[in-house]
């Protein structure tokens, strides 16, 4: 049978990508949507076959532990609503997806992986590029050490994020009429970069150093950081150079080895990602990324089996997030000792 999954939040990436991509999953489908807007249900209903017991708001929500047609809550919503939304959700007794960055803190992720702990029910991260071919091929070059030990790693990511999309990822966004904490490039893209980072070395960082973009606009930029400069050390002394922004686009990961590199450019994209080594050009298909993830999730709740991409690793980012972020207020090297040790090895 195919699992019913919710996509809580109709937003752009809901819209965009993971609606049409449950079209194509093969172990789920699209079963329930929960949105505040009752002008987008129709179109939601008819394009996706989805009966009325089936549409839920954020007041009728927690209803969903009534309903056996949904087994997978996707939480698809501003960064500040994940931790409240996830801890509902896994109360209702459903398995969890929820998208990155997992919280605005390391505390809110520990209430969310114990809420899903106690509840039964597993939690993953919506890490899409964890089941995505280039990146794969990334990891197991890196991690294998295919071209020798990797010595240093580029990971950049930056985009011009315009004001008037999502407020909410310029710090501007409103909650129950009060101001909404959270957004940045370093949580909201720049997490790509610590991610890739990671699953290139195979390794987690043992300390962090980072300095902030100067803010060039002042009114853009008032209640988030503009970009930040961040490089995590290795235990072998190799090191990853990272960089993000909201103000500036770049899109590369890249590995300088002991016998040559490798590099995907774009590295982080929903499609057309392309990959070179110093041995020619990556022969790899694109597919598409959350299709496979959502399956992936699907098939590790029907065969019990643990999924790549836990919420402890959501947590483990939002852990490097706050030590770069500390890195960067007090212009001193941050040890990561504290930060949680998970991997995804190939
Ligand atoms: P968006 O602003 O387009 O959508 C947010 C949705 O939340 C909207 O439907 C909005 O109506 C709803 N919402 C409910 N309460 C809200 C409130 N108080 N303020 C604002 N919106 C509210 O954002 P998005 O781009 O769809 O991002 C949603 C989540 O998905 C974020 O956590 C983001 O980081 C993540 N995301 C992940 C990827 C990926 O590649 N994995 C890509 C894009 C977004």
């Amino acid at each position: 049978r195919k699992l019913g999954v919710a996509l809580v939040g109709l937003g752009k990436y809901s819209e965009g990508q993971l609606g049409p991509a449950l079209k194509e999953t093969k172990n789920c489908r699209l079963a329930g949507i929960v949105t505040g807007t009752p002008d987008k249900v129709d179109k939601w209903k008819r394009e996706y076959d989805i009966p009325d017991k089936n549409v839920y708001n954020y007041e009728t929500f927690d209803q969903m532990a009534d309903n056996p047609d949904i087994d997978i809550v996707y939480i698809v919503l501003p960064d500040a609503m994940h931790a409240d939304y996830t801890i509902r959700a896994a109360q209702a007794g459903k398995h969890v997806i929820c998208e990155k960055p997992m919280a605005l803190n390391s505390a809110d992720c520990q209430r969310m992986i114990d809420a899903c702990n106690k509840a039964g029910k597993k939690l993953s991260i919506g890490y899409r590029l964890h089941f995505e071919p280039h990146n794969l091929e990334m990891m197991r070059l890196g991690q294998r050490t295919v071209f020798g030990r990797v010595n240093q790693i580029i990971a950049e990511n930056g985009q011009d994020q315009s004001e008037n999309e999502s407020p909410w990822r310029l710090g501007k966004g409103t909650l129950n009429g009060k101001p909404m904490p959270g957004g940045g490039p370093l949580h909201d893209v720049g997490v790509y970069a610590i991610q890739g980072a990671i699953y290139t070395k195979g390794e987690v960082p043992v300390s962090v150093t980072a300095k902030y973009h100067p803010i060039t606009d002042k009114e853009k930029f008032s209640e988030v950081e503009q970009g930040v400069d961040f490089q995590m050390q290795f235990a072998d002394g190799s090191v990853a150079n990272c960089r993000t922004s909201f103000n500036e686009k770049y899109n590369i990961l890249r590995a300088e080895a002991a016998n040559g590199w490798f590099e995907l450019q774009p590295a982080y994209a929903y499609d057309g990602l392309k990959g070179k080594t110093s041995q020619g050009d990556m022969d790899i298909e694109n597919v598409n990324q959350q299709a496979r993830q959502m399956d992936a999730f699907a098939d590790c709740i029907l065969n019990n089996k643990p999924t790549s991409v836990p919420g402890e690793m959501g947590l483990r980012d939002v852990q490097l997030i706050e030590a770069i972020e500390r890195a960067a207020k007090t212009g001193t090297k941050v040890s990561t000792q504290e930060v949680r040790k998970v991997l995804d090895s190939t």
